[in-house]
């Protein structure tokens, strides 16, 4: 088997092993070998179609603690179990409700997350004590081999320190967790970019709790009316998901999301872009290519830029969204400007997400 960047700790005992593996061809020795290390309660960053994942064993209590280890999250966080076949539903919920299996048959394989009723068999420490448990089945053929080759479903996260943003690549994942988890499955980049969307499907009509991949446009087709949490993160305690109390997705200097029509975000960016030179600090630039055109580096522009896509491709914007965030770490800026963008289709994830990392 090939082990590459291997690194062992001070104490020699945690060494993170990373395999590549052909996303359209997974070796099968590789798979059998983190099938293994997830029944024998260890962890495996695996990629899916929207951010690398941190599976480990759903059923298994001491398992499921690392993920929570590794990553630093407050354990009042659920996490979201992965399944790849209809039958592993019945090992997570009793009363799943018809709306599950509509919705799966239209989305599944794919970036949607369904909250239903916990079975009494599920560890509590999943769903952080919640009488619910959130369900998804990814569509990347990597987290489906692994998932059948563990023969269980997979409590996953994603595959970052908590609060930082998401990882899109191995080398991501490497950065935040190498050495305090035992496999990475280098698959490549993802796709999608941003997570899935959770909705919970306990509440009527049915929530969304999280803005992703699949849209509301997308759910209202298939259910008709649906609510969303968005703007209830400090409406109601607790909040309708606890992950919404966290700051998340941030990088390490301060962001501030520009606002408004694209002149009037512009002007605005100048204006800070003036304030923060006059102090002799910092600032970098994340927009869309129509906005870095207006805002050249030199001469008082931004001291870092970077392209999300067009402003017209809202979903090549989301596949670069976190990779940039995360590149803004590596310049050291005191200062990251963030253009805004319509919140039509993924357009509401992407906006969850920069308002989350803007949050202080
Ligand atoms: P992550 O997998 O780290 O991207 O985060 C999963 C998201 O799903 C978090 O925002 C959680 O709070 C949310 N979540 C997971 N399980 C539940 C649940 N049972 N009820 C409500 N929200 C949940
Ligand atoms: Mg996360």
């Amino acid at each position: 088997m090939i082990c590459y960047r291997q690194e062992v700790s001070i104490e020699n005992v945690c060494a993170t092993c990373c395999y590549k593996v052909e996303p359209g061809d997974p070796n099968p020795l590789f798979l059998e070998e983190a099938g293994r290390v997830l029944r024998a309660g260890g962890t495996v960053a695996f990629p899916t179609e929207t951010v690398y994942g941190l599976g480990a064993d759903a059923t298994n209590p001491a398992a499921i603690s690392r993920i929570f280890a590794a990553k630093g999250r407050p354990l009042d966080n659920p996490l979201i179990v992965h399944i790849a076949d209809w039958h592993q539903i019945d090992m997570l919920t009793l009363k799943a409700p018809p709306a599950l299996y509509e919705l799966g048959r239209r989305f599944w394989p794919g970036p949607l997350t369904l909250v239903v009723p916990r079975h009494p068999d599920v560890p509590p420490e999943v769903s952080a004590g919640l009488p619910t448990v959130a369900v998804r089945w990814p569509a990347h053929p990597v987290a489906e081999a692994l998932i059948r080759a563990a023969g269980v479903p997979l409590a996953a996260p994603s595959a970052n320190r908590s609060g930082k943003p998401s990882p899109t690549n191995a080398e991501h994942v490497k950065q935040d967790l190498e050495g305090m988890i035992d496999v990475i499955l280098d698959g490549g980049p993802t796709g999608v970019g941003v997570e899935s969307t959770v909705l919970d499907l306990t509440r009527t009509p049915p929530m969304i709790l999280r803005p992703g991949g699949v849209t509301r446009e997308m759910l209202e087709e298939v259910l008709g009316p649906v609510d969303t949490a968005a703007g209830l993160e400090n409406e109601t305690d607790p909040p309708p998901s606890p992950g919404m109390k966290y700051r998340h997705y941030a990088p390490d200097s301060p962001l501030v999301l520009l606002e408004g029509e694209p002149r009037e975000m512009v002007e605005q960016a100048r204006r800070v872009l003036g304030r923060v030179h006059a102090e002799g600090r910092r600032a970098g630039l994340l927009g869309s290519r129509e906005m870095l055109e207006e805002l050249p580096s030199g001469d008082g522009g931004p001291d870092f830029r970077c392209s999300l896509g067009s402003r017209e491709d809202l979903e090549q914007v989301a596949a670069n969204l976190y990779q940039a965030l995360r590149l803004t770490d590596e310049m050291r800026l005191d200062l990251v400007l963030v253009e805004s963008f319509p919140e039509r289709g993924i357009g509401a994830a992407i906006m969850n997400r920069l308002r989350r990392a803007a949050f202080r």
